[in-house]
């Protein structure tokens, strides 16, 4: 025991050191998780300190439409779904969560959907340049999905600065146990090398233990991450919806996600991470677990009440009940019991070469 747990530990100052593993190596630590959490807890938010401080970055998430035209298989709100129902946002309404936001404090506002060809590239161009108009100030994260490379194009010109899209797995054929055959792996990776191409700020992702996932995923995730460079990473467990095939599947463990968090800080030290909606969900101090593990990011709704609930992935999300003046209240309470503070604050990469 004493002898793993100094191997672990030089494993863990290794990464810290030299900011990759093998995979070998990094497959070692997932499996030995347990005994070495605590230091890389210890060193995830050491370098965490050393390039953000102690200020969290908050990001107003709007999620303006729960129709989609993909079926992948984990989701809540896939097309098969017929139990969902199904809602779309106004331009105004919109708007009007931005001017909520605004007030409250973002200066990001990420506007989040399923596939909904209602919005066309005009739609969306409109959208994003009426929210520029009114606050040049702030900077706009689209996570709307898979896009031609005319279409990211068309929206970084009319100003949108981030895009999130999760991998959702580097495995391909992972990938394909968690989606229908019209969705490819090469496209979904194609579109992230699109936005990188753009100049967008990238975020990727993926589940911590969705189905069929091993722990042999985990540690190729890193080596992905690592040559993806992406400027965001977003990742939280996955969990059960009542109405998708995944219903009876066990959903991701707290321990292994903070664990994934911890690896991730010290493999891309400068990356945007962040405590997600997910991790609250399955334990009532995830986030601020989170953060505790090397998280700097936290993305509460501003979706207007009325919506929230029918934006369900995955059973049980939290906040779905409470205003967004509440939903920031009682997060800027618990990340003060991390040492930690909200900023308002654009909240950019901070850029180190690595990573560029
Ligand atoms: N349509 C957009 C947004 C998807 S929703 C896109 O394709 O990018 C955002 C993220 O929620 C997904 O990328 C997925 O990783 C996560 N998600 C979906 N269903 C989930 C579930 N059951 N449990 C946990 N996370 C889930």
């Amino acid at each position: 025991m004493q002898k793993q747990h100094t191997v672990t530990n030089n494993l863990i100052d290794k990464l810290r050191r030299e900011k990759e593993l093998t995979f070998e190596e990094y497959l070692f630590l997932i499996k030995n998780r347990d005994s070495c959490s605590e230091y890389l807890f210890k060193n995830s938010t050491e370098v965490r300190r050393e390039i953000y401080g102690n200020d969290i970055y908050i990001r107003g998430l709007i999620e303006f439409t729960n129709f989609c035209k993909n079926d992948c298989l984990y989701c809540g709100i896939r097309r098969s779904n017929k139990n969902a129902e199904r809602y779309r946002l106004t331009k105004e309404e919109i708007l009007l969560s931005a001017d909520e936001g605004y007030n409250l404090g973002f200066r990001t506002f990420v506007l989040q959907g399923g596939e909904d060809n209602y919005y066309t590239d005009d739609k969306i161009e409109d959208i994003i340049k009426s929210i520029k108009y009114k606050y040049p100030d702030c900077a706009i994260t689209l996570s709307i999905g898979e896009k031609s490379y005319e279409s990211y194009k068309k929206f970084k010109l009319a100003g949108a600065d981030r895009y999130l899209l999760r991998h959702e797995t580097c495995n391909k054929y992972h990938y394909e146990k968690l989606h229908t055959k019209e969705m490819s792996f090469e496209n979904r990776i194609n579109c992230l090398k699109n936005l990188k191409k753009l100049g967008y700020q990238v975020g990727a992702g993926f589940m911590v233990g969705s189905p069929y996932q091993t722990e042999e995923n985990l540690a190729e995730e890193l080596i992905f991450l690592k040559n993806l460079k992406p400027h965001m990473v977003g990742i939280g467990p996955f969990i059960s919806h009542k109405d998708t095939p995944f219903k009876n599947k066990q959903s991701g463990k707290l321990d292994l996600t903070l664990f994934m968090l911890g690896l991730i800080r010290l493999t891309l030290p400068n990356v945007l991470l962040p405590a997600t909606t997910a991790l609250g969900t399955i334990d009532p101090e995830g986030r601020e677990k989170g953060i505790k593990a090397g998280a700097n990011v936290v993305m509460p709704n501003l979706s207007p009440v009325s919506v929230r609930k029918k934006y369900m992935l995955y059973d049980n999300k939290i906040c779905t009940g409470d205003e967004s003046a509440q939903c920031i209240k009682c997060l800027e309470g618990r990340i003060k019991t991390t040492g930690c503070n909200i900023v308002i604050a654009r909240g950019d990469y901070k850029g180190g070469n690595e990573n560029d």
